[in-house]
């Protein structure tokens, strides 16, 4: 269900490929209830200022050590009314997320639903250890769904409902940590939300990395930010080259 819904002419989507129409601009996945906030918190702050965004989330987290499924719901909720962003639930049961063609059509359908111009998926591919966070099945699965997804709403004749979709791009977020990001984010000017944007799944907030996981998400960005010379940025990954003009030389 898309419990915050607005309208679409406050913020004008723009083109995709397949049809021309998109309703909206940013489409994040997250295989889990906090993904989005804990991956890419501070660039979905600003991109939903400026944009419309959703985030599509596969499962309720019930496999987790901390919260019901009924209250991660309820922190979902409040992160999405803080950062002003719709968001719907999928069934998908946690730690169970499959990369497979049937979910992947089910990935696809919803890509055709809300006609995305770009994409926001974990990365699908992490051999770190189970003690890296980031390295959750669940989130490499999702990212391997979304990169077929994607190509599956493209095709006229797939079996899926509604009108074929093209989205213009997919960014993965939660890059591994022995991999360099291809693009990086300057999150400054969201640093001082980000505790908000995080305090809202407090279930998890009070009790990871035995109550320091603010100070960790934190400290990642810092560090991001250091590679780029500004105070805290976020890390992707774009797979494709990424054209740019004469001018762009001078912005990046
Ligand atoms: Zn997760």
């Amino acid at each position: 269900m898309v419990s915050v819904k607005k309208p679409l002419t406050e913020k004008e989507p723009g083109k995709g490929q397949a049809s021309g129409r998109c309703d909206y601009d940013v489409l994040f996945f997250s295989a889990h209830p906090d993904d989005a906030e804990f991956g890419a918190g501070g660039t979905l702050l600003l991109l939903a200022k400026k944009f419309k965004v959703a985030n599509i989330i596969l499962t309720r987290g019930e496999a987790g050590t901390y919260g019901t499924p009924e209250i991660r719901e309820k922190e979902t909720g409040s992160a999405a009314r803080l950062a002003g962003i719709d968001f719907e639930f999928l069934d998908f049961r946690d730690n169970f997320v499959e990369d497979n063609a049937e979910n992947a059509h089910m990935i696809a359908h919803v890509i055709r639903k809300y006609r995305p111009r770009i994409i926001f998926a974990p990365y699908h591919t992490n051999s770190s250890s189970h003690l890296d966070g980031v390295s959750h099945p669940d989130h490499t699965a999702t990212g391997s769904l979304v990169l077929k997804a994607a190509r599956f709403a493209k095709f006229k004749n797939a079996r899926l409902k509604g009108e074929a979709h093209a989205a213009r791009r997919i960014v993965y977020f939660m890059v591994p940590r022995y991999t360099k990001p291809s693009l990086i984010i300057d999150v400054s000017q969201a640093a001082s939300s980000l505790k908000k944007l995080w305090a809202c799944h407090k279930s998890q907030v009070q009790n990871l990395a035995k109550g320091k996981l603010e100070e960790r998400l934190l400290s990642s960005r810092r560090a991001l930010g250091q590679l780029a010379g500004v105070s805290y940025a976020e890390g992707f990954l774009v797979e494709e080259p990424l054209r740019i003009d004469e001018d762009w030389l001078f912005k990046i």
